[in-house]
């Protein structure tokens, strides 16, 4: 029934097309190029009636504009952020729920990358449109936020149902997973995940949406409060220190 088009967008960002064909709507889940999501949605049959983006870097919202010319639809993006997301019509934050025909999108504030970052969580369709909060066994860079945020953040979608889809913004999975291993060498689950991401790779296939509940398994910022991982990163009963340290680890791998 919902329709999830995923295609590859500028040089690592994932474009998604939300459709839902009982209303006809159509969503653009951020907007990294407006004519490759123009030509898509062409190509589908479909017209944007909804853009919903989850921060304001460029690679996320600068296609907004253009769509909007060509389509006339709504823009609706974080409150957190409203001044820096082009041609928004709808601020939205954490609480409000979002339509999309007979389906409801939930909001969750998700910030630490940017610090109005959000996410749209399709209950019904075990999907959630993450953006650059958390990626297939990775998580989005700390650039405005703090540590503790973003763990907090983090916190939220792990709390999400296991089955859920994470519709993260870019496919970064091959360089976390050879990130990842140095992390939790021993983990069979993350070995096993690691081989599946090398050879999906070499055949240029896509590893995403992973599922939240093999990104549990796995992922190390995910795990920050494993007993064993805390011990491991020098820090055993800090949740926090141990995500810090991981992160910090990543932005210098
Ligand atoms: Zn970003
Ligand atoms: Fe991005």
């Amino acid at each position: 029934m919902l329709d999830i088009h995923k295609f590859p967008c500028l040089n690592d960002n994932y474009g998604y097309l939300v459709h839902e064909p009982t209303s006809g709507q159509t969503v653009a889940i951020d907007t990294p190029d407006a004519q490759k999501y123009l030509a898509e949605a062409a190509a589908k049959g479909w017209t944007i009636t909804a853009i919903w983006n989850t921060h304001w870097h460029p690679d996320h919202a600068g296609g907004n504009l253009a769509i909007k010319e060509a389509t006339g639809c709504e823009i609706i993006g974080p409150a957190g952020e409203a001044a820096k997301i082009p041609g928004l019509d709808r601020a939205v934050k954490e609480g409000d729920v979002v339509d999309l025909g007979p389906l409801k999108a939930r909001v969750l504030d998700v910030p630490g990358h940017t610090l109005g970052h959000i996410a749209y969580v399709l209950e019904d369709a075990a999907a959630a449109f993450v953006g650059d909060s958390v990626f297939a066994l990775g998580c989005g860079r700390v650039f405005e936020g703090t540590m503790d945020m973003m763990w907090n953040s983090l916190s939220k979608i792990k709390a999400l149902p296991p089955k859920t889809r994470l519709f993260c913004a870019h496919e970064y999975t091959e360089s976390n997973a050879r990130f990842a291993i140095t992390i939790e060498p021993d983990n069979a689950a993350l070995q096993d995940y690691v081989a599946w991401v090398k050879e999906r790779r070499a055949e240029g296939l896509s590893t995403v949406p992973p599922v939240l509940e093999k990104e549990l398994a796995t992922n190390p910022f995910l795990r920050a409060d494993v007993p064993a991982l805390q011990a491991a990163m020098g820090h055993p009963g800090d949740t926090v220190a141990t995500f810090a340290e991981i992160r910090g680890r990543k932005d210098r791998f």
